[in-house]
């Protein structure tokens, strides 16, 4: 079975699939991860994008879920300590609007779940890369609600930042990701809403693992009715 939360920047999807994968024996894959990890070689090769496109083919992805990090390899190097650093943030959505990463990170994302059930999290997994998933999710959050848990999850990493300036990252990045041409950020058609911002994480994830015994069931999945 798969099943995919796809949304915009820190609306909780990453933290709500590892909570449903660590109930439900399904496997995690972060999505974000595999463009993260290209970033961090674009900026290694000076960000020199023709350079980079000549590269990208023989370049080997691979990742590996170890319960709390989801680790990602490029050529065999570990890169997970740089996917997150804000200079990586920065600079992702513009390899994510690559054609040419994109179809290079799709063909990996597809290799990873080739065996077994899985939950996965990104930006354009129910409409491009898993399009017959067996439940699609679309996970959102106001904007203000998203600024004020990703700046408590950089404090946490000790990458403390400004409540402005997360707010303004995430929105400048959520109209870079749903304004390009290749798999724009958006909504599938056939994904259920869950928005998020008056839900307390408990909520979310026993919402997301509703959903899922609903699909188990047969049933047409639909959203709670006091989802708000
Ligand atoms: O989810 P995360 O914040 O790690 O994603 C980082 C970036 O990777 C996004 O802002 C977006 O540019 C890109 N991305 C994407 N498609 C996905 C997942 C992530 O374009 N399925």
């Amino acid at each position: 079975m798969i099943v995919v939360l796809d949304g915009p920047a820190g609306a909780g999807k990453s933290s709500t699939a590892k909570a449903v994968a660590a109930r439900s024996g399904f496997q995690y894959l972060d999505s974000g991860a595999f463009y993260r990890g290209l970033t961090v070689v674009f900026r290694q090769m000076g960000e020199d994008i023709p350079r980079f496109l000549e590269r990208l083919p023989a370049m080997r992805m691979e990742a590996r879920y170890d319960g709390s990090d989801f680790r990602l390899f490029v050529d065999g190097t570990d890169l997970t300590d740089q996917l997150r650093l804000p200079e990586t943030s920065a600079r992702v959505s513009v390899v994510a609007a690559l054609p040419e990463a994109r179809a290079v990170v799709n063909a990996a994302l597809r290799r990873f779940v080739a065996t077994g059930d899985f939950i996965g999290e990104g930006r354009d997994l129910g409409t491009a890369v898993f399009p017959d998933a067996d439940l699609k999710i679309w996970l959102t959050a106001d904007l203000a609600a998203r600024a004020e848990r990703r700046a408590a999850e950089l404090e946490a990493m000790g990458l403390g930042a400004e409540a402005a300036q997360v707010r303004a990252e995430l929105a400048r990045r959520d109209t870079l990701d749903s304004t390009r041409q290749a798999d724009p950020l958006r909504k599938a058609d056939d994904a259920v809403e869950v928005d998020t911002t008056h839900r307390s994480f408990d909520d979310q994830v026993a919402e997301v693992l509703r959903l899922i015994a609903e699909i188990r069931k047969g049933n047409n999945p639909s959203p709670n009715p006091q989802n708000p």
